[in-house]
């Protein structure tokens, strides 16, 4: 394994490849060596990542996904084999459906059931059909996109919060299923990263977001992709069935209590 490319001739599946994190994942894991295959439903979006991939040398394949397809992911994973011959890795990273945050009385029954549907039966399916083409290449690792939302509740996201949860609950038992047969399967647990949402929101929401969190700042794309690449390499081969928060502290706890500037504290009582 060479420290620059640990992925040197290997191949992966990317869900969610279209844009932000799984978009800035296949071009990390196209740096790392493996040739990458695209899913997602923007077929121009893929098409374009796997036209850039090629022209820096990579190799690339898109094709056009529903992950809440079962038929659809069948074809992703057979299409991927027969294009390299072989499945080494995955990240099953795309999320969708949900609702706007909502009390719970108050979440359509639809909106509910479509953020299982896309974000964790998604992810289901797909390891359904990744998992025996790894075992047809003798073993390989997966990553599942939860959130720090996975771990930790937001409130009014149900949907969200349920299929993210769950996600890690499905990570650990695919990790138990198939430990002693060569595939690890772990989740990252992201904080707020700098993707199409968090743009959309503005720069006052970046700003309080960021301010909310130890580090004083969001994360970037790369920052989960580097993770997915280690996850992936050899580098992490005793780990499986975990989850590895990408947060910047976010779940560590409460940060340091520090006085504003300019106060004087507060007496204690062993001086008074
Ligand atoms: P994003 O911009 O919303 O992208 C979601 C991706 O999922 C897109 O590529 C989208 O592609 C794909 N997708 C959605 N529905 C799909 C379906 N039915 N079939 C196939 N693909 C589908 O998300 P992101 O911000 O990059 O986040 C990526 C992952 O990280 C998600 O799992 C998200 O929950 C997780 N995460 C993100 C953050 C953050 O702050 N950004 C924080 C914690 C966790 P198409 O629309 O082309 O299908």
């Amino acid at each position: 394994m060479s420290i620059e490319q640990p992925l040197d001739g290997r191949v992966a599946i990317v869900t969610g490849a279209s844009r932000g994190i799984g978009a800035a994942t296949a071009r990390a894991l196209h740096r790392a060596g493996a040739a990458v295959v695209l899913a997602a439903r923007d077929t121009d979006a893929l098409n374009t990542l796997a036209a850039e991939i090629d022209a820096d040398g990579g190799r690339a394949l898109a094709v056009p996904t529903d992950v809440t397809d079962p038929a659809a992911v069948e074809r992703l994973v057979a299409v991927a084999v027969d294009r390299f011959g072989r499945l080494d890795a995955a990240v099953n990273n795309a999320a969708g459906g949900g609702h706007p945050p909502t009390p719970l009385a108050d979440v359509d029954v639809a909106a509910f059931d479509s953020a299982l549907t896309v974000s964790l039966r998604g992810v289901f399916l797909a390891m359904k059909y990744e998992i025996p083409a790894m075992l047809g290449s003798g073993g390989g690792a997966i990553v599942n996109m939860s959130s720090t939302a996975g771990l930790q509740a937001v409130g009014g996201l149900a949907g969200y919060v349920s299929a993210k949860f769950g996600l890690i609950g499905l990570t650990r038992t695919a990790a138990l299923d198939y430990a002693d047969a060569g595939i690890r399967v772990n989740a990252l647990a992201p904080g707020p990263i700098h993707t199409e949402q968090l743009e959309a929101a503005g720069e006052h929401a970046r700003r309080a977001a960021a301010q909310a969190m130890p580090m004083k700042r969001i994360g970037v794309p790369d920052e989960v992709a580097a993770a997915v690449v280690w996850l992936c390499s050899d580098a992490s081969s005793f780990v499986t069935g975990a989850t590895l928060p990408i947060d910047g502290g976010k779940l560590a706890g409460a940060p340091p209590f520090r006085r504003p500037v300019g106060t004087a504290p507060r007496p204690d009582a062993s001086s008074s």
